[in-house]
Parts: C-alpha cells; sequence; structure tokens
C-alpha cells in the first residue's frame, strides 16, 4: 500500500513535506481490511504513527473531492499524555490536512482555556490535546464530541501509565456510538486491553515490533 492510492490533497501535501514512501505502520492503517475499523496498534517510537493515525482516520473526514467540509463539531480527537506532544501531533496534523481544508485546534494545559474555547468553536475538524484539558473543555460544554467519527489515543500505555485513566473513560464514554476507537502505542500492557475491550469492537491488531 503506498500514498498514490490517497486523496491528492494528502498526497500531494505528504510528497511536499518530502515523505515518498509510507513506514510500514502506516502502510498497515492503509490496507483495506484496516477501513473503518477499530485500531490497536503497536509499533515502536520514531515508526510514523502520527501520519499513520491521521492517515487512518482520512476516509471519515474527508468528501470525495478530498476535502474537509465544514463540520458542524469536531471529527477527530487525538488524546496525547503530554503538552509538547499535543503541540507536536498538531502541527504534523495541521500540515498533513492543509490542503484538504482541515482545520486542527490543540486544547493543552497551560494556554488560554478562553482562546482553545474559540477555537473548538471556530470550525476545528480534529481536536488533539491532554487528557485533563480536554475533560474540563467537556464539562464545560466548550468540547462537543457529538459528531466524532474517530477516537484516538496516542502513546496509550504512557497515558495509562501516568494515571489517565479517569479522565480517558470520561472523554471516551462521551462520544457517540459507532465511532471508531484508535488505540497506538509503543507497547501493549496489560491494562491497554481492558481499554479495548471496553471501547472497541471487533478491533484489528497491527503490530510491527519484531518479535526477538
Ligand atoms: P512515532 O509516533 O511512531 O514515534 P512519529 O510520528 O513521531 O513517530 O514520526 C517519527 C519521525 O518520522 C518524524 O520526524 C516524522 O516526521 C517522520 N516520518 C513519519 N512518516 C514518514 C514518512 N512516511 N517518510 C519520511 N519520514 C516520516
Ligand atoms: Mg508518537
Amino acid at each position: 500500500m503506498n500514498f498514490s492510492e490517497l486523496p491528492s490533497t494528502l498526497q500531494s501535501a505528504l510528497t511536499e513535506r518530502g515523505y515518498s514512501e509510507p513506514t510500514d505502520v502506516q502502510a498497515a492503517v492503509l490496507e483495506p481490511e484496516a477501513h473503518g475499523r477499530d485500531l490497536v496498534v503497536s509499533a515502536q517510537t520514531g515508526s510514523g504513527k502520527t501520519v499513520a493515525f491521521g492517515l487512518a482516520f482520512a476516509r471519515q473526514l474527508l468528501d470525495d473531492s478530498g476535502k474537509v467540509p465544514f463540520p458542524a463539531a469536531p471529527l477527530a480527537l487525538v488524546i496525547t499524555p503530554t503538552r509538547e506532544l499535543a503541540l507536536q501531533v498538531s502541527r504534523e496534523l495541521s500540515w498533513l490536512y492543509a490542503k484538504a481544508g482541515g482545520r486542527v485546534a490543540t486544547c493543552v494545559g497551560g494556554m488560554n482555556p478562553s482562546q482553545e474555547r474559540k477555537a473548538l468553536r471556530s470550525g476545528a475538524t480534529i481536536v488533539v490535546g491532554t487528557p485533563g484539558r480536554l475533560r474540563d473543555h467537556l464539562e464545560r460544554g466548550a468540547l462537543d464530541l457529538s459528531a466524532l467519527k474517530a477516537a484516538t489515543l496516542d502513546e496509550a500505555d504512557e497515558m495509562l501509565d501516568m494515571g489517565f485513566r479517569e479522565e480517558l473513560e470520561t472523554i471516551l464514554d462521551a462520544t457517540p456510538e459507532g465511532r471508531r476507537t484508535l488505540l497506538f502505542s509503543a507497547t501493549m500492557p496489560k491494562p491497554i486491553e481492558a481499554l479495548a475491550r471496553r471501547y472497541q469492537s471487533n478491533a484489528l491488531r497491527i503490530s510491527t515490533v519484531s518479535a526477538d
């Protein structure tokens, strides 16, 4: 599977960035058997998981012309363990979706919450944030998850290690039935299995971590 099967809006963003070939994990999530499925993905650090989940939910965001329709509410959510990682993921998804007209809102501790609320109200396609801040916005009614198509946990292992289970459950419990749940991690410890059982159905497991 390569990038040439993607909508031209994404393909040209990747080409301009100098990404000519998908990494293993990116190729795996683009396989037809992964389309529309819940995913549990383990792949080592540096393997390109950010673009992998960015591409994994592309079909839920883009119309037939490869554009993101102006959404009534966010369509994709990415939860990350730290502020730094959220900012990094936001930057990566911003260039990936720029030509498609996708907008990314970032919700992290230490930023001005009223600015974040404004960004959430003004047509964000993708929301990226840390568990505590996302839950705050949710509980104050600033984050509308009613139209969500894909909930992504990045570094799910880290988030559980850091004690974010409750926040994650509150957020996931507020997402609609029928949304995809995408769990990405470098390792797959037991607690992730519990999340997978509760929030996924018939998930496809992808592991590019070698057995040796
Ligand atoms: P992970 O989350 O698995 O640790 P990242 O998503 O942070 O990995 O990506 C690691 C590095 O690889 C980043 O610098 C990213 O820009 C780069 N990268 C990702 N995909 C590709 C690709 N297809 N071609 C070239 N570089 C890539
Ligand atoms: Mg990563």
